[in-house]
């Protein structure tokens, strides 16, 4: 009893003596000003992160987990307290590398911009622009002058206006054309996109009323017919973005539907989804482009900006001049517009669309999406020689693998690709590996097949491969050593 007593005693003089050696704050803020990278952190910030690090230590010697002066020496402390500082105060949203293959992810922000388009924002951002200004007359403009030509000689629309997204295009299309009124839709096109964004919803909060006809398999032009009535406002094609039906199957092509919308005088909206603007593969697998789909008479057509286009989020909708202009009179329009960033973003990827000949290298999205199998087999090759050079533990290996568009575009269509596969040493496990490049700057995200670690080389860029192999280094550092 009384040696239990006097030993507790003892291991408490011992941590009050280990308390003593904490270093001060001001030693602590004064070590790490020297490091520039920290330096130009918030200073109320930097204190906050040294208080919380070193009542972790306190904690640590509470605990018994430091028992000695020496772990308490500043120096030793340092690279722990740098790293941890580092990590608390990265932005919370920032760069990842996108190695899942997923060109249009909507996760990891659907599409990247050109550099064209980088530099219109970065030029709308610093400076006072015409956005809302007539340069000819001095006077007030409009602000969706800046791209409204650009889009009618994209598309062959005689109108066009932009919103900030295309669910917020389909809901001011649906809410101008049929506030109060039916709309009828096919029941094979009652879509949801994810994100919550179902079309029957979308429709109910518009202040439409869906009138759903045909079958969930097939629906035929006199399903249409039947269903229109004096209250009818509109009739709604939807692109099946993110699944198809097949087998025993009928739909209403645009095409038909203009004549019956026509026949009746009630205009016919299709929302496009991805909204391409180049064809990809030919045949059947191919979509419909925006130019075919205004060409098919389509009265308004709605699709995204960060989709298949390759620009900034946007709804971009395009159609014929007595609708367009209704719809920029909805006082909605107002909540929906979009900022000067957007603007100049969509206005210079749109004008890279003017050469056909060069888009699909300038625009990334369009590049990703066409990079050839042999292109992909290559830069795979040169991947997993660099990451194997560096890294002589991990049993890199290359294998075919199927990369996807992604954001609800051609759905069906897997793209060939080699993937670059990282096995882990002997008792590590992959998933660790895939969790420690979570946390890495930047974080690698990829996807685990057959119990390796797998990276598509489709979504990143020759420059970025230098950059992974280093977050590799970083994540294998982080790892728990095999037991
Ligand atoms: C993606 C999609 C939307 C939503 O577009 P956002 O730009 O994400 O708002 C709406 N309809 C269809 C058919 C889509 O594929």
């Amino acid at each position: 009893m009384m040696e239990a007593l006097s030993s507790t005693s003892q291991t408490g003089k011992l941590m009050s003596n280990l308390f003593r050696h904490l270093p001060s704050m001001d030693s602590v803020l004064d070590a790490l000003s020297g490091h520039s990278s920290l330096a130009e952190l918030p200073r109320p910030m930097l204190r906050e992160l040294v208080t919380s690090f070193l009542d972790s230590l306190r904690q640590d010697i509470r605990s018994g987990a430091i028992q000695s002066e020496d772990e308490l020496q500043l120096k030793a402390l340092l690279p722990g307290l740098i790293a941890f500082v580092r990590a608390q105060s990265r932005p919370h949203f920032r760069r990842v590398l996108n190695g899942t293959g997923v060109v249009i992810h909507t996760n990891l922000g659907r599409s990247i911009l050109a550099p064209e388009a980088m530099s219109a924002v970065a030029d709308a951002c610093a400076n006072y622009s015409n956005l809302e200004f007539d340069l000819e007359t001095g006077e007030r403009g409009s602000r969706y002058s800046h791209v409204e030509q650009l889009l009618c000689k994209l598309t062959g629309a005689e109108a066009a206006l932009v919103v900030n997204n295309n669910a917020a295009a389909v809901m001011i299309v649906l809410g101008t054309l049929a506030q109060g009124r039916e709309v009828i839709v096919s029941r094979g096109q009652l879509v949801e996109i994810g994100g919550s964004f179902r079309i029957p919803d979308v429709m109910e909060k518009s202040g439409a009323r869906l009138v759903e006809v045909g079958a969930t398999n097939r629906t035929h032009p006199q399903d249409y017919e039947q269903a229109i009535t004096e209250n009818t406002g509109a009739l709604l094609r939807v692109h099946c973005s993110n699944f198809r039906i097949i087998g025993f199957t009928k739909e209403v092509h645009a095409e038909e539907l203009v004549q019956i919308g026509r026949r009746h005088n009630i205009p016919v909206f299709e929302d496009l989804g991805s909204g391409s603007l180049s064809h990809f593969y030919g045949g059947e697998l191919d979509e419909p482009t925006v130019q075919e789909t205004v060409a098919a008479g389509v009265d308004v057509v709605s699709f995204s900006g960060d989709k298949v286009l390759g620009g900034p989020q946007a709804g971009i909708i395009v159609g014929r001049r007595e609708y367009i202009e209704r719809i920029k009179h909805n006082p909605l329009n107002r909540a929906m517009r979009i900022d000067k960033m957007t603007l100049a973003a969509l206005e210079a990827t749109l004008r890279l669309y003017l050469d056909e000949n060069s888009v699909k290298a300038k625009v990334p999205t369009l590049r990703m999406i066409s990079a050839t199998a042999e292109e992909l087999e290559q830069r795979a090759d040169v991947l997993s020689s660099l990451v194997a050079e560096r890294y002589p533990q991990l049993s890199v290996s290359t294998a075919p693998g199927q990369s996807r568009v992604g954001g609800g575009s051609f759905p069906e269509r897997n793209l060939p690709t080699t993937l670059v596969r990282i096995a882990t040493p002997q008792g590590q496990h992959v998933d660790a590996l895939r969790t420690a490049l979570l946390n890495t700057t930047p974080p690698l995200v990829g996807r685990i097949e057959d119990n390796k670690f797998c990276i598509d080389p489709r979504t990143l860029r020759d420059d970025e491969f230098e950059l992974l192999a280093e977050v590799l280094g970083e994540a294998l550092d982080a790892m728990p050593l095999s037991s």
